[in-house]
């Protein structure tokens, strides 16, 4: 067992689980994107693990790209104003765009992102999650392809991180209440 592994409370998700997820979600968008030739669009840091994997299971021809997105400030996540730290290198104009995102909590960040793209008149926009918390949620969003429902616990690994770290946990799992309240 690792030092990462040690603070690890409970494995939600395992890695073959998660092997398996991703290589169904990537055949289902190989087929519904069939002849579109999609941009899919990856949100830093956290979808980085999941992207990498979904793309090489999706087997037709595509564009990546990445955005990245920031809250204000913690009194203005809750009222969903964030920002964009890092935009999109290409047009999107006219194109069939797939949002990658590792997990959808409040929806904010989503909605945000959405309406965003949405205003640069894409063709079509749908969303592809890991995991989704619907009992989190503060705004509705459609969420076109997921990969796991989950409770409304603070999850770790496979991209996401607790204060920047665990992102390299090949698994989703639970951290530790005293891993929270030692820093
Ligand atoms: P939302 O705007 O939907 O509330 O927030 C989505 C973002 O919050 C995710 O992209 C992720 O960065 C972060 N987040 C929400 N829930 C969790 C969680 O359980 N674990 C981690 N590591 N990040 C989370």
């Amino acid at each position: 067992m690792n030092e990462m592994n040690r603070d690890i409370l409970e494995i939600l998700i395992t890695e073959e689980q998660i092997q398996e997820k991703v290589s169904d979600l990537g055949k289902q968008i190989s087929i519904d994107y069939k002849g579109k030739e999609p941009i899919v669009v990856g949100v830093l840091v956290g979808a980085v693990v999941f992207f990498a994997d979904l793309l090489r299971e999706i087997t037709i021809p595509l564009s990546i790209d990445f955005v990245a997105i920031s809250s204000y400030g913690s009194d203005t996540k809750s009222s969903g104003v964030v920002r964009i730290l890092k935009d999109l290198d290409q047009s999107v104009e006219s194109r069939h765009v797939l949002i990658v995102e590792d997990i959808i909590d409040t929806g904010l960040t989503l909605n945000y992102l959405v309406e965003n793209l949405r205003s640069r008149s894409v063709a079509t926009l749908k969303v592809c999650t890991l995991l989704d918390k619907p009992s989190r949620r503060k705004v509705p969003v459609v969420v076109d392809y997921n990969g796991f429902t989950i409770e409304d616990q603070y999850v770790v690994g496979y991209g996401l991180d607790f204060d920047q770290q665990y992102r390299n946990l090949p698994f989703v799992g639970v951290l530790r209440p005293e891993v929270y309240g030692g820093r």
